[in-house]
């Protein structure tokens, strides 16, 4: 079985907690030391334990609070060479980075953590599936386009996170520049609703227990858009359909083989 919670999700902070055959790991930490302990705890989580932290990309909405959160709790943190050469100079010391390479695997005792390049406008982006005692929870945000290797990472995924980051229509009419548009939906910014719904209709499967949208812009969308078009896209699968919060956490989900 694997457990995970959204303690936050968004752009101001994100931080997924995921727990495996004995194994505990945040992906991404955006939130400050006392956002996280107080969410964690309102989750019902515990994050004595914690065995590593792996980044996805060095935007602010990611790494916020992981200097602070690294010369509290001294555990390893993983990124690629990219990421690390970028962080943000204001998040101070980070303690103990451990490189990967895009398309590499972290063995936590048996939970495995596979990783997959991105299109997002970050210096080496990637994303995340977690695997263990034959269960897959599989990851997909803050990226401008789903391509093939996208698709192909995620597939017989039991859990999805998933980026629903804004309604088209929105979007066109919102009071963002033009040039902020266009890297909103450009090839190397975020997923629109429909490019949610279009990934996870070519992912979808029998043995999909749940979905969680997340990265919802509280701009150029809303929670109830978001889930109706996944919805749609979901045709009656009875997966659980769930969308993450920016400011608090979601219920722990369980999913098994
Ligand atoms: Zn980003
Ligand atoms: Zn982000």
């Amino acid at each position: 079985m694997i457990r995970f919670c959204l303690l936050g999700s968004g752009s101001s902070g994100n931080a997924i907690y995921v727990e495996a055959d004995g194994s505990k790991i945040l992906i991404d930490n955006g939130l400050s030391f006392r956002q996280l302990e107080s969410r964690a705890q309102a989750a019902g989580i515990s994050l004595a334990g914690l065995k590593a932290i792996f980044i996805t990309h060095e935007h602010a909405d990611h790494v916020g609070g992981l200097g602070v959160f690294t010369r509290k709790v001294p555990i390893p943190v993983y990124m690629t060479q990219g990421t690390a050469d970028r962080l943000p100079p204001g998040i101070g010391r980070v303690n103990d980075i451990r490189f990967f390479e895009a398309g590499e695997e972290v063995r936590l005792n048996g939970m495995r953590v596979g990783s997959f390049s991105i299109s997002h406008d970050a210096a080496d982006p990637v994303s995340f599936i977690v695997e263990a005692c034959d269960t897959k929870l599989g990851l997909a945000a803050d990226l401008g386009h789903p391509t093939d290797l996208v698709r192909q990472r995620l597939a017989n995924s039991h859990g999805l996170i998933l980026e629903s980051n804004y309604c088209p229509d929105m979007l066109r009419q919102s009071s963002y520049p033009p040039m902020i548009r266009q890297r909103i939906h450009g090839r190397q910014g975020h997923l629109s609703n429909h490019d949610a719904s279009r990934l996870l209709s070519r992912v979808l499967h029998d043995a999909l227990r749940v979905v969680v949208l997340v990265h919802i812009s509280e701009e150029n969308n809303t929670k109830e858009l978001a889930q109706s078009v996944a919805s749609r896209a979901m045709n009656g699968h009875a997966a659980q359909l769930h969308v993450a919060w920016q400011d608090r956490p979601t219920p722990v989900f369980e999913i098994c083989a």
